[in-house]
């Protein structure tokens, strides 16, 4: 079964009374080159593949087909009557009904993937939670050497930027804590079924083993980061003493130890600097 082609679609929802729910973020993909391309970048055939919203599968397939192994988890209970029969033929792969953001991901990996040399999670994640989903996974240290998903362009764009540009935002920060990050390709909107109003891009992140900056407490880190870009036209000292309660002075102090003016805006800092600010505040 031709999983990318319009009229298979169309004519497997129709037979299962299946419409779109924009809700849940169901954008299907309708472009053949997308999702063998996706599933070569982010496994092999030692690989124990998560993904995460299969849809009607045109993603499981080709992951099925790279991979060891693949889990599915689907929230759309709706599905369970078409991916048995579009999965049909991919004996290694296994779907779970449930929510991704709930489920004991930890588990299921351990579980079904103790054989595999390393796992992925690949997915064209549904927008609504590209952010939450990417940071659950990073932040709670799963066992993972990659996470390869499609996203939204401008999404793909912030959370690849380099930290202390125009283009970063709090996400940035915080990936670059956990792993490499590089866009591995466009993907028109016109790519998807119904088509969505923004184009879309392929991300890879890398898990690093170890962050590439040493802080004294995590957490604290983490909110200075999401404060340093609350109010992303005020200063660093202004935001920062708003949001998480500090003296100016006390900022100002630390800011001047790091060697950077006082009218600093959080965007313009790297992670590094970043880092020693958390540790001296
Ligand atoms: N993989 C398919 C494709 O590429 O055509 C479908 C991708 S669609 C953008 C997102 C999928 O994620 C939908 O199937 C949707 O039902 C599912 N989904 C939405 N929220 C979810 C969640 N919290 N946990 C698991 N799946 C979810």
């Amino acid at each position: 079964m031709n999983l990318s082609d319009i009229k298979t679609i169309e004519s497997l929802l129709h037979k299962n009374g299946f419409s779109f729910k924009k809700s849940l973020g169901q954008n299907f993909l309708i472009d053949s080159t997308v999702c063998p391309r996706m599933a070569e970048m982010a496994c092999d055939q030692e690989t124990g593949v998560l993904e995460i919203g299969p849809g009607i599968g045109v993603l499981t397939a080709e992951l099925s087909r790279v991979a060891k192994k693949v889990v599915a988890i689907e929230l759309d209970e709706r599905l369970k009557k078409i991916l048995p029969e579009t999965l049909k033929e991919c004996n290694n792969v296994q779907v779970i009904f449930g929510d991704a953001m709930k489920l004991d991901l930890e588990k299921i990996i351990k579980e079904n993937f103790s054989d595999c040399e390393k796992v992925s999670v690949c997915a064209n994640l549904p927008y609504y939670i590209t952010s939450p989903i990417i940071m659950m996974l990073l932040e709670s240290r799963l066992p993972i050497d990659n996470i390869t998903v499609m996203v939204q362009l401008e999404a793909a764009e912030r959370i690849c930027a380099e930290v202390g540009t125009r283009e970063s935002g709090a996400v940035t920060a915080a990936v670059s804590y956990y792993a490499e990050k590089e866009i591995l390709f466009e993907v028109s909107r016109k790519s998807f079924m119904p088509s969505p109003n923004v184009d879309s891009a392929v991300i890879k992140l890398s898990i690093l083993k170890e962050p590439p900056i040493s802080v004294d407490d995590e957490k604290k880190f983490f909110r200075l980061v999401k404060a340093c870009f609350a109010q992303r036209r005020k200063t660093l000292v202004n935001t920062v003493s708003n949001t998480l309660n500090i003296e100016k002075n006390k900022l100002r102090e630390a800011l001047k130890m790091l060697e950077l003016p006082e009218t600093v805006r959080g965007e313009q800092l790297n992670l590094e600097q970043l880092g020693k600010l958390s540790d001296l505040i």
